[in-house]
């Protein structure tokens, strides 16, 4: 059976501003690029602008137009094989047609949007669609896990900031938010929310994977969480694709199907499975589900109709003129 797959995370876009990098030929570096995309059956990619911490703070809004300008640039040259999708009629097109790789800009820590509405707006305007308020450090807009037991939930601007990204068609993604932040968000959004990369802390205990109880509290909120293919977030010592499959099982008899997607953290790690050491290994993914007995339909919801669901509940209809 075919079907459409999205990931909703991967950190690529840093190896955009390395000369010798070349994203449209495979490479013996990283674990994306478009022939490998291709390979693994990839359709929608998100492409995270990921801050890293020492351009933080003085510097994060410059790092993050320098990422996306290399994006876009790379966007404007290969119109014929790519497409950034920003609005809901995109994406429906994108689906008809998935020939082309669809693509959702995403920011991975909100510190360049600290500067309110006139700032968020611009985004908006260059294509950003999808934004995680924090990377694990502490910012204007909340506290990351990094912050450890002592972490508050989001402040006053983090608030205003989801309800004005929320209203523009932008996703709210709280993927690394400490578990007060989480919650908030959940209380404060109003379209569902993405957490892109964590897995279930009942089976890897780490502070960035979700408990039971933020599971339910994501699935009553209509959230989806793209389970991750990093190892330290699948097991604390010898994770393995079965391991991985482990997560997948347990969040569906928890919560139901509809609630998980995939979100690789390719290009943004350190380690990867042995089994799922780049993007086109992809279908060892796809077959080990049906193995642990998930049927086709639930496969292809997993595997990608979750995320396009949660991505139509998000984008306008059509960018206002
Ligand atoms: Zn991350």
């Amino acid at each position: 059976m075919k079907f459409y797959t999205v990931d909703s995370h991967c950190d690529t876009v840093h190896l955009f501003t390395k000369g010798h990098y070349n994203f449209w030929q495979q490479n013996t570096c990283g674990q994306i690029d478009y022939p490998r995309l291709k390979q693994g059956g990839v359709n929608l990619q998100f492409f995270a602008l990921f801050i890293e911490p020492e351009y933080k703070p003085f510097l994060a809004l410059p790092r993050a137009l320098q990422l996306l300008e290399h994006l876009l640039s790379e966007l404007e040259k290969n119109q014929d094989k790519i497409i950034l999708l920003k609005t809901k009629t995109d994406l429906q097109k994108a689906v008809l047609n998935p020939r082309k790789l669809a693509i959702i800009m995403a920011l991975e820590g909100g510190e360049p949007l600290e500067g309110g509405r006139e700032i968020i707006q611009i985004f908006h305007r260059l294509g950003l669609r999808s934004v995680g308020l924090t990377w694990n450090q502490r910012n204007r807009l909340a506290d990351g896990v990094g912050m450890g037991e002592a972490a508050g939930g989001l402040t006053k601007l983090g608030k205003k900031v989801v309800k004005n990204l929320n209203s523009l068609g932008m996703v709210v993604d709280g993927a690394h938010l400490a578990k007060r932040g989480f919650y908030d968000l959940l209380e404060t959004a109003t379209k569902p929310v993405l957490i892109s990369h964590a897995n279930a802390a009942a089976l890897c205990p780490h502070p960035r994977n979700l408990d039971k109880e933020q599971i339910l509290a994501l699935k009553a909120q209509k959230g989806v969480v793209g389970l991750t293919f990093y190892p330290d977030f699948i097991a604390e010592k010898d994770a393995t694709l079965e391991k991985l499959l482990d997560h997948f099982c347990y969040v569906a008899d928890l919560a139901g199907t509809e609630i998980l997607g995939l979100g690789s953290d390719f290009d943004g790690i350190d380690k990867v499975l042995p089994e799922l050491a780049d993007v086109s290994c992809l279908p060892v993914l796809t077959a080990g589900l049906r193995r642990r007995g998930f049927t086709e339909k639930e496969i292809a919801a997993i595997m990608g109709e979750n995320m396009l669901k949660l991505l139509s509940a998000n984008l306008s209809e059509e960018d206002e003129k």
